[in-house]
């Protein structure tokens, strides 16, 4: 008899919604889902943010009623699939079928290939309590990275009393998705809390209590943090014919390989949002985990119960936040799209709505405070993709 089971790889944010997103398609046979991390799934915001400064709170996510019957294997990793016998291995040696396959494994974090001394990321619970157990007043820390997480990490150990350098090849924090307004910008929130840049260069070699940048600048610290990026965790997808450049390429349901027997979810879908273009991209945001995970779950639970695909178009308006030194940095749509950036109302050195533009199209608004404000422009944004839908 053919295997009546679904296959979740990765137990964190968007495995779940897409185990709740079959069973909510009314997929009867047996789901489970395969993690390697030793906990039921987590909220990983926090981990930059305040579970730097102390415990968190259960950071585990509710289990919603539709996802109370899945199957948990936890701690062991997925190892290798068999797309043609429908397969999938774990580390243990366990092969488990499926008739249907859910790719949510994330990213790991990416490592500077130099030698020397281990140093800390922040992807996991694990590695939080680690820089956590580093992060004392006058220690001196070192984050590698100027993107989203080092300037979280940054302005969480200023607040514990660190001592705090900052070393990135851009030119401004944060320069990719935001451009050079909001991240000089922010750079100058950063100095004002005693941060130190050194922009436009890199670490060159690591010792054992400094780091050196490429003209020669050595750097003491008790503690260094990388922080630059992530790399989707597709090893076990390797010979499965499925293309993994860059995340796992989709359609706009989020079926991978052409088949419709296998999605992907999370940070490493790669998928069209016609909101935009065509161009299949990943998006790490957590809203889009939540929200692929649920299209991803539905697309493969009407294909499993032959309640057919016929889906409007996935058109997720991705959305991301970002917290430091007590402000709150909101963006809706794809800022990182546009080629013009301005000032929409405000003051970048106070609170700010900075609009992100293609071709004159409002690709994004990115906005420093103005909580009231949100609902406005979450609002502008979504109608300037869906009038380029028509
Ligand atoms: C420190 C940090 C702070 C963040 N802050 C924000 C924020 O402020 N705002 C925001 O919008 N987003 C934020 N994000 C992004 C958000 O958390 C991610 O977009 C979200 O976690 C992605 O979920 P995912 O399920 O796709 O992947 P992940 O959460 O990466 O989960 C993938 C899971 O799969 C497991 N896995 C990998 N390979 C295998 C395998 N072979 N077998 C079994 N299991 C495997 C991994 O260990 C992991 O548990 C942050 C992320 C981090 C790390």
């Amino acid at each position: 008899m053919a295997t009546d089971r679904v296959v979740v790889v990765g137990a964190s944010l968007a495995g779940l919604r897409a185990a709740e997103a079959v069973r909510k398609t009314g997929y009867a046979g047996e789901v489970v889902v395969v993690g390697d991390e030793p906990h039921m799934p987590y909220n990983r915001p926090p981990l930059s943010k305040t579970a730097l400064g102390a415990e968190p709170e259960d950071l585990a996510f509710r289990i919603p009623r539709h996802a109370r019957d899945v199957t948990w294997r936890l701690g062991e990793a997925v190892t290798s699939a068999d797309l043609t016998a429908r397969t999938v291995t774990c580390a243990g040696g366990d092969v488990l079928g499926w008739s249907g396959l859910v790719i949510a494994s994330g990213l790991r974090p990416r490592r500077l290939p130099l030698p020397g001394p281990d140093r800390c990321v922040v992807r996991t619970r694990e590695d939080a309590a680690r820089v956590r157990s580093g992060l004392r007043p006058g220690a001196r820390l070192v984050v590698v990275g100027a993107g989203f997480i080092g300037c979280e990490v940054a302005a969480a150990a200023r607040a514990l009393g660190a001592e705090v350098d900052v070393v990135a090849p851009e030119r401004v924090p944060v320069q990719r998705p935001l451009g050079p307004l909001l991240g000089a910008a922010l750079q100058r929130r950063h100095e004002a809390h005693g941060v130190r840049f050194h922009l436009g260069t890199v670490p060159v070699g690591y010792r054992a209590a400094s780091v050196v940048l490429g003209e020669g600048t050595e750097l003491p610290a008790d503690l260094v943090v990388e922080a630059v990026g992530g790399t989707p965790a597709t090893e076990w997808l390797a010979g499965t014919g499925l293309d993994v450049t860059d995340g796992v390429l989709c359609d706009n349901a989020l079926r991978a390989g052409g088949r419709p027997d296998v999605v992907a979810c999370g940070d490493l879908a790669r998928f069209p949002n016609p909101l935009f273009d065509a161009v299949p991209r990943r998006v790490e945001h957590w809203t889009m985990a939540t929200d692929t995970g649920k299209r991803a779950g539905t697309t493969l639970g009407r294909h499993l119960t032959g309640s057919g695909a016929d889906e409007p178009p996935f058109t997720p308006l991705p959305s991301f936040w970002s917290d430091q030194y007590g402000f709150r940095l909101q963006s809706y749509g794809a800022p990182g799209l546009g080629d013009d950036s301005r000032v929409l109302e405000g003051d970048p050195d106070g609170e700010v709505a900075v609009g992100y533009h293609r071709a004159g199209r409002l690709t994004g608004v990115v906005l420093l405070g103005l909580g009231g404000r949100y609902a406005h422009y979450r609002s502008l944004v979504a109608e300037a993709g869906h009038l380029a839908l028509r």
